[in-house]
This record gives structure tokens, C-alpha cells and sequence, in this order.
């Protein structure tokens, strides 16, 4: 249920709505509009109660959520979310691209991996430290060394970091170094990760489950928005079918499809989706097409020699080029590339230890 203020309520009106839901044994969450606010009441909500809130001062009307999921929902919440991170917005009707390796391997590729996105236009830097493999023999990431990495090459280019946190146990850790916190597709339903990065002060990449439905993946995002944490970003990623010719099967309508259900932003990630480097640009640019808030991709400056996912990662060159159609198809649809970030003031760049 969602309690609507009147565009004329006072501060105390909406304090003394929030107190009241409270005392109930409900749970309130503020959401601020342009125009009006709107006050969540979130538990098992009993019919009785649209009556008893429309009464009250400063509301004007109490209404029920027919969604399972209510903080991730259009319903509540109208206008898009725009998430900062750093000199970003995303979600603001400018595109913002995200780039680099699948793992941090060695500190000399992600550094060049960095300049070369930077140089490319990109506006922030990818890379996993903490890797889901299928098998446990596979190259699992460097830790909290990887994250090192990461951040002295943000030191250098001024790209902020999104890399993945696993464990629950990790996610203080991880966001010491990072700008978002990624929640890969494998631990989309890992309920106490949900909770955890819901409560961390940092924005939260939320991709899709691979088997997930769109509200599943919806329902995941509720977890974050349920403990406080109001900056989630969706990822559509690919998802299991019956195809065996690409990795996962890249699922376009989820676009358009979860920026109607959803004001939560929602970027695309073309390379796990395809699995095959010569099939990211086309799906990028379809994502574009549909009408992402973002992209994701994968770039490593020898993708034969990379120790994850080399078969998806384009080159440097290839994400040049990529870069290229990206803002002329951008432009075309209305949705320009966001400004590039600008580079650090020089100073001294402390190696990664
Ligand atoms: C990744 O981004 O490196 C990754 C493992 O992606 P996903 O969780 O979508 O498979
Ligand atoms: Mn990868």
C-alpha cells in the first residue's frame, strides 16, 4: 500500500503518517516526488487500512500495490531513478558506458585496458575480483588485491569501479574499494547478499539471474530498495534457452518491458549475454536501441590470453570502434553518450601492493 500526500503537505504531516504506520508494526519508506511525496507502508497490509490512512491529514489517497513488488515498482514510485556515482548519473536520458576486462588478472592489462576505455569515451571501469566460476579449478580472482588494481587505475583515469562482491562476508571489503557493488547473475537470489549490499552505502549493480523471470529479478531488487539502499541498477544479462549456439539468449524485451514495471535504471550487458566478441556490437547497439540507461562490455588489451571470458572481450580497437556507432545511434534515438569524465589532477600514483 502507498499512502499519497497532498501536493500542499507539510513536513509534520508526512512525519506524523510515517509514526503512524510505525506504531502499526508496519515498515514506512519515504519516496520524494517533484510534485508530491509518497509514503511506502510495507508488511502484510489488511484492507482496513486504505480507509483508516485516507482519512488522515495532509493525505490524499491510500492506494494498494498490485505488484509482488512495490519499491521497484512504477506504482510507487513514477519518476525514473537516477543513480550518482561519482560525476555520473545514470539514468538521466544520457547513456553511460561501462568497460573493461572480465577479471582482474595482472595489473599491467587492466591498467591498459583503463586507458583505453578512458580514451574510448568510456565512463567507468569493469573488472572482477572475486570471480563465479563454473568449475572451482578455474582462475577465481585475485581478492582483495584485485581490488588494488582497480583502484589505482581509477587513481589514474578517474573511472569509477564497478566490480562483484560474492559473499556477504566480503561486502564491506569490496566496497571500501568500489563505486558499485555487482551482483552477478548466479547470486541474484542469494537473499542474505540482498540484504547485505542493502544495507551498504554504495549504489548496487543488479544483473539478472540466468533462469530468472523479470519478476524475480524485480523481487531481488526489492531486497536492496526494502533495507534503505534506494540506488540499484538492473542488468539484463542474457538468460537460459533451449540455443546452445550463444552462451545465454539476450532478452530485449526485458528493456522496455522492466522501464514500464520499474523506475530503477536498467543497463545492457551485450558480452555475457553472446559469449562471442563479434556478437557484442550488434546486441549492444540493439540495447541502445531499445532504450538502455547504460551499457556494459567487456575489453581486454589480449583477449587470446585472457584468464576469463576472452572469447566476448573485444579489443581495444574493436570497442573504439564500437564506441563510435554507440554515440551515433545514441544521438539518433534521443538518448546522447554522457560527457566523458575528466581526468584526475596529476599526482602521484601509488602502485598496487
Ligand atoms: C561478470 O560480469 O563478470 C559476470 C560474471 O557476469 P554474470 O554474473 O552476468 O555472468
Ligand atoms: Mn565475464
Amino acid at each position: 500500500m502507498i499512502i499519497v500526500m497532498k501536493t500542499e503537505a507539510t513536513e509534520s504531516q508526512v512525519m506524523a503518517i510515517q509514526k503512524h504506520i510505525r506504531e502499526l508494526g508496519f515498515k514506512d519508506h519515504l519516496i520524494r516526488g517533484v510534485e508530491r511525496n509518497v509514503v511506502a507502508v510495507l508488511g502484510a497490509v489488511y484492507p482496513e487500512l486504505l480507509d483508516e490512512f485516507s482519512v488522515l491529514d495532509g493525505v490524499d489517497s491510500a492506494v494498494r500495490i498490485s505488484k509482488p513488488f512495490k519499491l521497484a515498482s512504477r506504482e510507487v514510485k513514477e519518476e525514473d531513478t537516477i543513480v550518482k556515482v561519482g560525476p555520473l548519473e545514470i539514468g538521466n536520458g544520457r547513456l553511460v558506458v561501462m568497460a573493461g576486462p572480465c577479471s582482474v588478472d595482472t595489473e599491467e592489462n587492466v591498467m591498459v585496458a583503463a586507458r583505453a576505455v578512458k580514451a574510448a569515451g568510456a565512463h567507468m571501469l569493469r573488472g572482477g575480483a572475486f570471480k563465479p566460476r563454473t568449475s572451482p579449478y578455474a582462475f577465481r580472482g585475485h581478492g582483495e588485491k584485485g581490488l588494488k588494481i582497480l583502484a589505482a587505475a581509477r587513481a589514474e583515469t578517474g573511472l569509477p569501479i564497478v566490480t562483484e562482491v560474492m559473499d556477504a562476508r566480503d561486502v564491506d571489503l569490496v566496497a571500501r574499494y568500489a563505486d558499485v557493488l555487482q551482483i552477478g547473475s548466479r547470486n541474484m537470489q542469494n537473499f542474505s547478499l540482498l540484504d547485505e549490499v542493502g544495507k551498504a552505502q554504495k549504489p548496487v549493480l543488479l544483473k539478472r539471474g540466468m533462469w530468472a523471470t523479470i519478476e524475480e529479478w524485480l523481487l531481488a531488487a526489492e531486497y536492496i530498495l526494502s533495507h534503505g539502499n534506494r540506488d540499484v541498477i538492473l542488468c539484463e544479462r542474457g538468460i537460459r534457452s533451449h540455443e546452445t549456439a550463444t552462451r545465454f539468449t539476450f532478452d530485449i524485451t526485458a528493456i522496455p518491458l522492466v522501464k514500464r514495471l520499474s523506475h530503477l535504471p536498467i543497463i545492457a550487458d551485450p558480452s555475457h549475454a553472446t559469449g562471442k566478441w563479434y556478437l557484442v556490437p550488434p546486441i549492444a547497439l540493439a540495447a541502445v536501441a531499445a532504450g538502455v540507461d547504460g551499457i556494459i562490455i567487456e575489453v581486454h588489451p589480449n583477449p587470446d590470453h585472457a584468464l576469463s571470458d576472452g572469447a566476448q572481450s573485444l579489443t581495444p580497437a574493436n570497442f573504439e570502434k564500437l564506441m563510435g556507432q554507440v554515440r551515433t545511434l545514441a544521438e539518433a534515438v534521443g538518448r546522447p553518450v554522457a560527457p566523458p569524465i575528466e581526468q584526475p589532477a596529476k599526482k602521484a600514483v601509488k602502485k598496487a601492493s
